[in-house]
């Protein structure tokens, strides 16, 4: 057993972490956090660096990278917030659907701009009556001669509204709970489709929106792969999706307690710094040995992913984890910051904001554990 990356793996590693600093940094990311901007310039520049391939086929463009790149990837991209990895993530798990599944004419049409950075994916599947128990999602899709017609109420979807974007939206064809799903590119502009911005404390840059789909007539190559696999091809990438979340927490938890650690040992209070009272002092120890706990979780999936074997447990596991530890890395740097904690120039009102969507997002803390237990064999 050997708990060191490869130089190949730390090199890249560095390679994400140095990209960020220079092209990204905080001052960007909280101005387009406070003013709801996408950070368009920065995923321009990744698809120009060839990252928004990674989880793409050679033979479409993309580098399909393993987990470990990617997990690798992830953190660097979460370091300063979990909204901007978001940004740049949520794309790639359709463009993996497209490449898999995908005619060369949808390929041609929806991966080519992607891949260029000039075009974006968003992923409808909840809607107001099927959150966790997302299989209750009611929206339908029926064939109608060279066309097929969309209706319903979707929610939560995140990105829907950016230019340029095209929405893979989970509908149902049948009545079977879940090969009664089918998976369709809906274009953003597509007449039919009102799609309303959500006012939420969190994924500010990227956006989440709530939209209605009344009698949306799209031409039957609309549908991605085959009719009843819906729910087969977003279920394909749910251990890359849980695995790249966790990644990208304990990037944005790692900044979070070396902002703390910096505050604390800067701040003078009774005279001497923060850190060197036992209390901040241990909470920080703590906290340290619980993220170091987290990142080799992260990594431990991913070898098992990279080495073909069956992961949904560990990734679950580590998705669970990881979010409870950004959260209290958080809530313990909003208390070690004191009052100064409350202003958005300190970036750690961020964190713990996003930390506490790191709960829910992907699926809750609470569906994690089952699907642990399950693995378990406990039901
Ligand atoms: C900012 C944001 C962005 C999002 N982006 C997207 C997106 O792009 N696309 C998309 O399709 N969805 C998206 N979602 C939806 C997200 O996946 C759901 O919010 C999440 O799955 C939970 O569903 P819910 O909010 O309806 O909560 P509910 O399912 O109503 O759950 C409420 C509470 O009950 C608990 N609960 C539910 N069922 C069980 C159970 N069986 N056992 C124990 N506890 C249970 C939950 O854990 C939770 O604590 C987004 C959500 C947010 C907030």
């Amino acid at each position: 057993m050997d708990f060191q990356f490869t130089h190949e793996q730390r090199l890249w590693g560095d390679t994400v972490h140095s990209f960020m600093d220079k092209e990204v940094g905080r001052e960007y990311t909280r101005e387009h956090d406070a003013n709801r901007e996408f950070p368009e310039e920065v995923f321009k520049k990744m698809a120009r660096q060839g990252w928004l391939g990674l989880l793409v086929d050679e033979q479409d463009g993309g580098s399909a990278a393993d987990p470990i790149m990617f997990a690798l990837f992830c953190e660097a991209i979460g370091k300063f917030s979990l909204d901007t990895a978001a940004c740049i993530m949520t794309s790639m798990f359709t463009a993996t659907n497209i490449s898999r599944h995908g005619t060369v004419e949808q390929k041609r049409r929806y991966l080519v701009p992607f891949l260029a950075g000039d075009a974006k994916f968003s992923i409808s599947i909840s809607e107001p009556q099927a959150g966790s128990d997302a299989a209750a999602a009611k929206s339908t899709a029926v064939s109608d001669g060279a066309e097929w017609v969309l209706n319903g109420n979707k929610v939560w979807c995140s990105g829907a509204h950016l230019p340029n974007t095209t929405i893979a939206v989970l509908a149902r064809t049948g009545p079977g709970r879940h090969d009664g799903f089918s998976l369709f590119l809906v274009p953003n502009t597509t007449s039919g489709l009102k799609i309303k911005k959500m006012n939420t404390i969190v994924r500010k840059s990227l956006g989440t929106t709530e939209f209605f789909m009344d009698n949306l007539r799209l031409p039957k190559d609309a549908l991605l792969g085959e009719v009843g696999k819906g729910w087969q091809y977003i279920g394909e990438h749910l251990e890359f999706e849980r695995l790249s979340i966790a990644a990208s927490q304990v990037g944005n938890a790692r900044t979070a307690l070396d902002d703390t650690i910096r505050y604390t040992k800067d701040r003078k209070q009774f005279g001497v710094p923060l850190a060197s009272f036992q209390v901040l002092k241990h909470r920080m120890a703590e906290n340290e040995t619980e993220l170091e706990a987290a990142r080799l979780l992260v990594y431990s999936a991913a070898c098992k992913m990279a080495r073909g074997e069956r992961a949904v447990k560990e990734v679950s596991m580590a998705k669970l984890f990881c979010s409870q530890v950004l959260f209290r890395i958080a809530f313990n740097g909003m208390q070690a910051l004191g009052g100064y904690a409350q202003l958005p120039e300190y970036d750690m009102e961020r964190y713990f904001r996003e930390a506490k969507h790191g709960m829910v997002g992907g699926g809750t803390n609470e569906i994690q554990r089952s699907i642990i237990a399950k693995e378990m064999g406990i039901r």
